[in-house]
């Protein structure tokens, strides 16, 4: 006879106990507050994977995983591409000629592209492709724009959505045999159009639309679809010999034997198929890459045509959210990178060459301002475009990371950009062949706008995936609700909710715990070192997302996704965890360098201050008081205690870049200089020369000497003498800027209005 209460049996019926008692409940209760969602945000939620993100938003990221993460190796092909053909082709890049005399690139550009493989660079090699990593792709796009954004906008599309990504990912083996090898070699050149008047951010409210019919060809009846579109803004249009078009289909006369609505679905189209109307051109900020309308009436496509086959009727929406999981975390953050290494290189010495009010214009704090703030965006940028490419590198298709990168690398640009007009003053304001930055300029709203307008990315996607997604027990707890098998459901939901509110006590405790003595005992890796208290700080500001997160999904639940403004500025928090953590990888992975400890002070002053705006932001603006006193309990019981960044650390990060050394050189590696009267390379010389200049002139102080007599004295050598003679004429030839005969500004003005 056995005792009916053993221990198994005990723990049995406790379990029965807790789900009846308290999980049924529960699980009653999220089903109310569990937010709604479309299908289109679902397969959104769905696309790609979760990773680092998902270790910030647990409360405790895995340092040791990040120190370990290899980043920044290239394979030999790989550099010996970037250091040959691609050097050759930006030295075929003249700015100048691209946007304002020819409107597009040169022939001799687009062949080279072509025969260099550089539209197919991430098709792999058995289709005739590169094969290139993520990493060397983003290197390519990053040198090529900082000679020519035209080029690296020509570029980055067929590596981006494609369709090379959407047919590796999901093309038939028949598509992929057809149409990879002719993107590689360039017998094709793709397009992909997507947006139409109606339809922008919100995809779903497409009106193109394709009809399932069945025509005669040749005598045979074939089964096909009917598209008419009204697309536009498609980049590489006017040029495309096949676009990957999404439109709606729609089967009413039952031909597939399904329902009639089968939504958004992708053809892949030649352009001279009859009905479809592609070149004409739009002009997109000015710039010459080719961009324009797509459209077509009643456009007849085989059945074959579908991206994927039958199968991926209905799934459109679900496969460009997959492709855009990695693809927009390479191509526009690998574009603003090379704006930021641009305007950083040129404006220290810029500041160093132009003097005003007898001094170097970089001596004035003011001045120094704006320069820190480049020298670290272009810094933290930089850090966080290898860290992604690494995660990609790694088989990890980060949707919410990329949507990081995507917003704020572009946002960093546009700041940074704007400040080297700034600091550049009327130099920059006049157009022209010695102007190095007007593309970078006018690219801006369109960096902001494409692969996911930044106000929606940062407002919607950011936090709104982020929370759900990267949440360890979240998704597991709406999947149980969902489960239509009661049963099963409440044994997961009991299962995933109480190792939740465990979860959630550990995070809670330390977050109010971390709070009470500022993150000083927060975890840091073991070796960390020197670099332990900015781990520290990391953690900490880790754990109080984890809380406040916990906070508003529990508290406003689906109403969470109407408040945008709350989601915007957690979604800004996660992102600034997400580059704070690229700053110190880089900072680690290349050797601590000590020349580059101001721009690591900097991210991080800047960093954490922003984060502790946006917490307090966020509590200010969370609906009840009483919610309001618990927010800052454990957040902040002795409240919030960081400055903005000093001015210390301020003008040592500018002085990284006014003098030459190797945290002016790794900050700006990769930015291509040309030769001779390039705009660039004059720059640099006069930069040079007034280092040298400079110099000698200690000498010349120390021995208390006048010019004239240094050499009589033995205090410098004629050529000396000559160097800095010569460094007046440097600096004029470096502060010119370009004038042009009236005549032929008037006719180059009109022949725009006519193109
Ligand atoms: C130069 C250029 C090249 C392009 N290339 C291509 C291409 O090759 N293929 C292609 O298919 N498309 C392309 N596009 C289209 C691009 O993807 C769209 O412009 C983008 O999706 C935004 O759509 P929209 O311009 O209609 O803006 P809208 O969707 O009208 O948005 C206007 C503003 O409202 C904001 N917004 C919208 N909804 C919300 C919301 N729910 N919450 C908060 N803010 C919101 C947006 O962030 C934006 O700031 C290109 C666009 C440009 C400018």
């Amino acid at each position: 006879m056995s005792f009916p209460w053993t221990p198994d049996k005990w723990s049995v019926r406790m379990a029965q106990w807790r789900r009846n008692l308290i999980s049924k409940f529960l699980m009653r209760w999220y089903a109310g507050v569990m937010p709604e969602m479309s299908d289109t945000e679902a397969e959104a939620i769905e696309a790609g994977t979760v990773w680092w993100d998902a270790q910030i938003m647990s409360g405790r990221p895995d340092w040791a995983y990040l120190r370990a993460l290899e980043t920044g190796k290239l394979t030999q092909a790989e550099q010996a591409f970037i250091d040959g053909p691609l050097q050759e082709l930006c030295a075929l890049l003249d700015d100048w000629q691209i946007e304002s005399e020819l409107h597009d690139l040169p022939r001799p550009v687009w062949d080279m592209m072509i025969r260099e493989g550089l539209l197919a660079m991430i098709i792999p090699t058995e289709y005739g492709g590169k094969g290139f990593s993520a990493l060397a792709h983003s290197e390519v796009v990053r040198t090529i724009a900082t000679r020519s954004i035209t080029a690296a906008v020509t570029v980055m599309v067929p590596n981006s959505l494609g369709p090379g990504e959407l047919l590796m990912l999901y093309g038939t083996d028949e598509q992929k045999a057809h149409y990879l090898p002719r993107l590689a070699s360039g017998e094709d050149i793709p397009c992909f159009a997507l947006t139409g008047i109606e339809a922008g951010s919100d995809a779903g409210a497409m009106t193109d639309v394709g009809v399932v019919v069945e025509r005669e060809i040749d005598g045979e009846r074939v089964l096909g679809i009917e598209i008419t579109c009204d697309k536009r803004y498609i980049t590489l249009a006017p040029v495309a010999t096949i676009a990957g078009l999404a439109f709606r289909l729609r089967d009413p006369e039952g031909l597939l034997g399904g329902e009639e609505e089968l939504g958004i679905t992708v053809a892949l189209v030649p352009t001279d198929t009859p009905g479809l109307d592609t070149g004409r051109r739009h002009i997109p900020s000015g710039l010459a890459f080719q961009n324009g309308p797509v459209r077509g009436e009643n456009v007849f496509v085989p059945m074959d045509h579908v991206l994927g086959g039958r199968d991926h009727i209905g799934k459109g929406w679900r496969m460009l959210t997959g492709a855009l999981a990695a693809g927009r975390g390479i191509s526009l953050p690998s574009m603003s990178c090379a704006a930021a290494a641009l305007s950083a290189l040129s404006c220290g010495a810029y500041a160093r060459v132009r003097e005003q009010f007898g001094l170097s214009i970089g001596n004035f704090e003011g001045v120094r301002e704006p320069l820190a703030r480049i020298a670290a965006s272009a810094y933290l940028i930089d850090a966080a475009r290898k860290l992604t490419a690494a995660g990609i590198d790694a088989g990890e298709k980060p949707a919410v990371v990329s949507a990081i990168m995507k917003c704020h690398a572009t946002e960093r640009l546009r700041q940074a950009v704007n400040d080297a007009m700034d600091i550049h003053g009327g130099k920059l304001v006049m157009e022209g062949p010695r102007n190095y930055l007007a593309t970078a300029y006018n690219s801006l709203p369109v960096a902001i706008t494409v692969e996911g307008a930044n106000i929606l990315t940062r407002s919607l996607i950011i936090f709104g995936q982020g929370a759900i997604r990267c949440h360890p027990y979240l998704l597991d707890e709406m999947e149980a609700v969902r489960n239509p098998d009661r049963e099963e459901g409440l044994k997961a939901f009991d299962h995933a909710v109480f190792a939740h509110i465990w979860h959630d006590i550990r995070n809670f405790t330390r977050s109010f715990v971390h709070g009470l003595t500022f993150g000083r005992f927060a975890h840091a890796p073991e070796g960390a070192g020197a670099l332990a208290p900015y781990y520290r700080q990391l953690t900490h500001a880790s754990v109080r997302l984890a809380v406040i997160s916990e906070m508003a999904l529990g508290v406003l639940g689906g109403a969470l996704k109407r408040k945008e403004a709350l989601s915007g500025r957690l979604g800004d928090i996660l992102s600034e965890i997400y580059l704070l953590s690229a700053v110190l990888k880089r900072f680690e992975a290349e050797g601590r360098q000590a020349a580059d400890k101001p721009l690591l002070d900097y991210c991080f002053e800047d960093g954490l201050y922003r984060v502790q705006q946006r917490l307090r932001e966020v509590i200010r603006h969370f609906p009840g008081l009483h919610w309001r006193i618990l927010l800052s309990l454990f957040l902040c019981p002795l409240g919030q205690h960081r400055q903005p960044v000093s001015d210390a650390v301020m003008n040592a990060a500018a002085q990284c870049m006014l003098e030459p050394g190797g945290a002016r050189d790794r900050l700006t590696r990769g930015v291509y200089i040309g030769e001779g009267d390039d705009p660039l390379a004059v720059l640099e010389r006069a930069f040079a020369a007034i280092i040298r200049r400079d110099e000698l002139l200690k000498k010349l102080k120390g021995a208390k000497t006048e010019l004239d007599e240094a050499v009589s004295k033995g205090v410098l050598s004629s050529s000396e003498l000559n160097e800095i003679r010569g460094t007046e004429a440097l600096i004029r030839e470096a502060l010119l800027t370009d004038d042009f005969d009236a005549q032929a500004v008037a006719a180059a003005s009109g022949a725009d209005r006519r193109a």
